[in-house]
């Protein structure tokens, strides 16, 4: 289920670059700072740094997993990429039945 506040997130959007990786972190924190998701943390904590240190500039670890959630629907996303390699990932809804649309970059 998703509502007006996500729907622009229900997107597969995916990830082969760490400027795509950078520009989906300032995307899905610009969303915590308006209320609009919040991001679910995980225990224990599937990365190294918290979400918020990344977004604030820290440095990603090998494979990259956030977890978020829209707070008016409940609707959850993720975030996932494996950097080292540098095979990327996605930034999807957690339920697939919700993507609208794959955006390929
Ligand atoms: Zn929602």
């Amino acid at each position: 289920m998703t509502c007006e506040q996500c729907s622009d997130w229900c997107v597969r959007y995916s990830i082969h670059h760490p400027r795509e990786l950078r520009n989906a972190i300032q995307i899905a924190a610009q969303n915590i700072a308006d209320k609009t998701l919040v991001e679910v943390v995980a225990d224990p904590m599937l990365c190294s740094i918290t979400f918020s240190e990344l977004a604030n500039g820290g440095a990603w670890d090998d494979f990259v997993e956030y977890h978020f959630r829209c707070l008016h629907c409940g609707e959850e996303f993720w975030l996932h990429a494996e950097t080292y390699h540098g095979s990327g990932g996605y930034w999807e809804p957690r339920n697939f039945t919700s993507i609208r649309e794959n955006i390929s970059n």
